[in-house]
């Protein structure tokens, strides 16, 4: 089969791209494991970050991609039984902890079948029995591995994934370009708003507005809540405008600054310093630096960088909670303690669970979400990683892989 391979982990620049189509032996599952014909893999930061060295690869050459929508195609000998499959098993990962086998399976394992479509995410397994699998947290697993960066992922014609850990895609979900985006961008997204305890009806503000925000939004505007998308690209910005959100703009701006913004001028009557006008306010009040000039409930940052969560702290309310939508994020800058007092909460997401997977894949089927797609030839991986770095994507970049 052809597959991706990362030699080296060194910057991409149009010359210099560290990863080949080699042709590799055809991989076979093991005990507890399936083999996916992959139709598609969406194309994520963290793979940039991966091939880029921000994130050590557990050994090199190595297959990136963890947006894996695929067909099984073969089922490891001796499956146990007991996997779970269908849906987050009481004590995940129990078939890799030395479940004995209940029989020799070849057809079906965990209630999956041969030919069946799934999803394989980011989350490649989880141990079962650390102290964060045990309380829900299996995000957290110190064991756990991660796809395309422990393990082999989907840049390839093929991949094995632990048969636990496979989500079913129904078919209404769409076609596999479509869908593979939900598997990370969608699914750490939504992570982000139950981390920052969303609630509907809320005004949210969104920093950065690529892949995962513009699924994210979607969730938002079904639940009701106002949507504040701060970005630079003006390309991301109309996205945001035609998915829903009440204003779009620059991180130096706030709504009350533009006339004609569904938001009242002064913020919201109401909340302390939120009764006057924006212009009789202090400069650093307008630019959201008093103590009380939060215009949002929640702000979710999706920017790899560290320099805008001073920012993020000040557009948000008292109470309220940042979120930090990141793999990799350089320094965090100094920022004075009123930006953080009264009790706001500043937060980090970090990978996601099962049961984060099949809440939100029932979100998408229920809400009819649809992740707005660049569709990129297998052979092209290097060009959609450079655009992905170079934010010329719109919406999300997904590999259409396809076995020959
Ligand atoms: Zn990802
Ligand atoms: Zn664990």
């Amino acid at each position: 089969m052809r597959a991706w391979r990362l030699h080296s982990q060194q910057p991409l620049g149009e010359e210099k791209v560290p990863l080949r189509l080699e042709e590799v032996p055809l991989p076979v599952p093991g005990p507890g494991e399936v083999r996916l014909r992959v139709e598609a893999c969406g194309v994520c930061h963290t793979d940039l970050h991966i091939a880029e060295g921000e994130l050590p690869a557990a050994h090199l050459p190595l297959t990136p991609g963890h947006q894996v929508v695929g067909i099984i195609d073969a089922i490891g000998p001796r499956t146990p039984a007991a996997a779970g499959g269908g849906a987050p098993a009481a004590a995940p990962g129990a078939a890799l902890t030395g479940a004995p086998a209940a029989a020799s399976l070849t057809e079906t394992a965990g209630g999956l079948e041969i030919g069946r479509r799934v999803g394989l995410t980011w989350l490649y397994s989880a141990c079962g029995g650390c102290r964060f699998c045990r309380s829900g947290l299996e995000n957290l697993c110190q064991n756990a591995r991660f796809t395309g960066l422990h393990v082999d992922g989907g840049f390839a014609e093929y991949v094995i994934a632990p048969v636990d850990f496979v989500i079913p895609l129904p078919p209404e979900l769409g076609a596999a370009p479509e869908v593979a985006p939900l598997l990370c961008a969608g699914m750490i997204g939504y992570r982000s708003l139950k981390v920052a305890g969303v609630r509907p009806g809320e005004t949210i503000g969104l920093i950065g507005f690529g892949a995962s925000a513009h699924l994210v939004i979607q969730v938002l505007r079904h639940w009701g809540c106002t949507v504040f998308v701060f970005t630079r690209s003006e390309k991301h910005r109309q996205l945001a405008r035609r998915l829903g959100a009440a204003w779009a703009g620059g991180l130096d701006e706030t709504p009350a600054d533009r006339p004609g913004s569904a938001w009242p001028a002064g913020g919201r009557p109401g909340w302390p310093g939120g009764d006057r006008p924006a212009r009789d306010r202090p400069a650093g009040d307008r630019r959201g630096g008093g103590l009380d000039a939060g215009i949002c409930d929640r702000v979710i940052s999706f920017a790899p960088v560290g320099a805008v969560i001073p920012r993020a702290l000040a557009l948000t309310r008292p109470g309220g909670t940042v979120a930090i939508n990141a793999v990799h994020l350089d320094k965090v800058p100094e920022f004075p303690y009123p930006l953080l007092w009264r009790e706001r909460t500043l937060r980090s997401v970090a990978n996601v669970t099962r049961q984060d997977a099949y809440e939100f894949i029932e979100l998408v089927r229920t809400a009819h979400l649809r992740a707005e797609v660049e569709v990129f030839p297998f052979e092209a991986l290097p060009e959609a990683l450079l655009a992905l770095k170079q934010a010329r994507v719109q919406g999300a970049p997904v590999l259409l892989v396809g076995a020959r």
